[in-house]
């Protein structure tokens, strides 16, 4: 038999973020920094910052606010560039225009995608009467659609 309280688990409550360390951490997440960035920058576990929304109000009102005006930061310093286009299919008119430069500029340079000269029978090695091995890279063939 033994007096002891059941063992807990922890040692203590875990630790919150208080005073300029939860305001150095806000900076971050409001400067568009993930939460696991802005707790190493602010030289915390990331835990620590879920144990803080979990058990501060106030700090999980505030936290929750920079994060939102960290995605709008990202989100707005993405606006008017190709991938913003491409990758999350942003129809915005800046976006549309970069993307439409940055493909014109690549068709100008001849570095955009372009479909390869076809392969014709006539530029094959003719027959020899020996057995002759060909080989197609398929990268350099003419599509179906074009055969013909
Ligand atoms: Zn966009």
């Amino acid at each position: 038999m033994s007096d002891h309280p059941p063992a807990r688990r922890g040692r203590g409550r875990p630790p919150t973020l208080t005073g300029p360390r939860l305001q150095e951490l806000l900076d971050h997440l409001a400067d568009g920094l993930t939460i696991q960035q802005a707790a190493t920058a602010t030289g915390i576990a990331r835990a620590t910052v879920y144990n803080t929304r979990a058990h501060d109000p106030a700090a999980a009102d505030a936290i929750t606010t920079a994060l939102a005006a960290g995605k709008a930061k990202r989100t707005a310093a993405r606006h008017g560039t190709e991938g913003c286009y491409t990758r999350h299919g942003c129809r915005r008119p800046e976006c549309t225009a970069a993307a439409t430069a940055a493909r014109t500029t690549r068709r100008t340079a001849g570095t955009d995608t372009v479909l390869p000269t076809p392969v014709t029978a006539a530029a094959l090695p003719a027959p020899t009467g020996r057995t002759t091995l060909v080989l197609l890279d398929l990268h350099t063939t003419a599509p179906l659609a074009q055969a013909g």
